[in-house]
């Protein structure tokens, strides 16, 4: 047989003696149609395994059963979901397992914040949260930034164990796989994908050079996250794409900001002040009088308001309110899961209430920026 000369996947020019290097196809493999290097080959396996999720309770069984192992724990968070896609109870659920937490989708914050600023916060804000981690990595698997970093941590905390990666969904736990899958995996062996033990869960087994793994578990689905309960079609929408451009207002008290349909964040009581608005640039923000804002949100829901659609916004639950005081003279944020985060930078203090849908964690937190 004659061996194309390219890989189908990644265009490298094929060869079948150096394991170690570009292009290299086992040469068993050279049937297979259409011919593509082991390192591609592995990356569309592990793409095929790596859509299962889980719920809650099934996820606390699987960190019990890494609890009991001796492993390297990887958490990864998303930067604009941070308190939404943190596992609560992590540190406990894995026993004495060192844990490292790699934020992801730094790309997503404006440029000019400093990415060591960045890190102290979120050691500050896991720490509160309960979450004990050895090291905190930021970086963008989008981007490509910060990599080399999250590598060396590995290598320095990994002492030949296994590494389990957790996540919740859209934290970009398959993105970042494939590129330890790309710069990281041992190409001497075959991914595989082995069966989490009385279920029918594929944990994605990537081989390491020293015979350890690194394990992919299911990613956590938690439903306190808009983005979980929003329409899958909309996810691209409530997911900034790019680096978010911040929305400010300067407020009057009684004036209200609705985020389309998803929310809305009144202005109850305080004296004029800016609010700086973090959320995905594809959702339209509209103020309007507190007064005029359930009359505008009857006539215009789904329509002028909108994403959600009618029809997506029934199988939402109903908002409820959530009533925050901020403290005179500091700068928080108030967060809504899966949607963003107003920054309000008080001087003076403000009431507000903000209507979301049922069960979405809503929250305050010193501000990130
Ligand atoms: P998983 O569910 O955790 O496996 O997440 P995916 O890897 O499928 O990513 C979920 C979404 O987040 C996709 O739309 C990705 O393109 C996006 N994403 C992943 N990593 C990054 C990142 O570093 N920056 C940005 N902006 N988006 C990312």
């Amino acid at each position: 047989t004659t061996i194309p000369a390219k890989c189908a996947g990644c265009g490298a020019k094929l060869q079948t003696e150096r394991q170690q290097d570009r292009g290299y196809v086992p040469a068993g493999a050279l049937n297979r149609e259409p011919v593509i290097c082991q390192r591609c080959f592995r990356i569309k396996n592990y793409n095929e395994a790596s859509s299962v999720t889980l719920d809650q309770n099934e996820f606390l069984k699987l960190l019990n059963q890494v609890g009991e192992t001796k492993s390297l724990v990887v958490h990864i968070v998303d930067i604009f979901d941070f308190e939404g896609s943190l596992i609560g109870g992590l540190s406990r659920f894995v026993g004495g397992n060192p844990i490292i937490l790699v934020v992801n989708k730094l790309d997503l914050l404006p440029k000019l914040v400093n990415p060591n600023k960045i890190v102290n916060w979120v050691q500050a804000q896991a720490k509160e949260l309960g979450l004990r981690a050895v090291d905190v990595v930021v970086c963008s698997a989008k981007k490509n930034t910060g990599f080399e970093r999250v590598i060396e941590s590995l290598e320095r905390h990994r002492d030949g164990r296994d590494i389990y990666v957790v996540g919740a969904t859209n934290v970009g736990k398959s993105t970042l796989i494939n590129r330890l899958i790309r710069d990281y995996s041992d190409l001497d062996n075959e991914l595989t994908v082995s069966q989490y033990p009385g279920t029918t869960l594929d944990l994605v087994n990537i081989p390491l050079d020293d015979g350890s793994s690194i394990i992919d578990t299911p990613g956590i689905v938690y439903e306190h996250r808009i983005s979980e309960l929003a329409a899958k079609k909309d996810l691209q929408t409530l997911l900034p794409q790019g680096e978010m451009k911040p929305t400010v207002f300067q407020l009057n008290e009684q004036q209200t900001v609705f985020w389309d349909a998803y929310a809305r964040f009144d202005f109850v009581r305080g004296e004029r002040q800016s609010f700086t608005f973090f959320n995905s640039n594809a959702i339209s923000l509209h103020r309007t009088k507190l007064e005029r804002a359930d009359s505008l949100y009857e006539e215009h829901k789904g329509e002028l308001l909108s994403p959600p659609s009618k029809e997506d916004l029934d199988k939402l639950p109903k908002w409820t309110k959530h009533a925050i005081r901020i403290p005179r003279g500091s700068a928080k944020d108030v967060f809504i899961s899966g949607l963003g985060w107003v920054k309000v930078n008080s001087s003076s203090g403000a009431e507000l209430i903000i209507h979301a849908p049922k069960g979405v964690k809503v929250s305050i937190r010193n501000s990130l920026i």
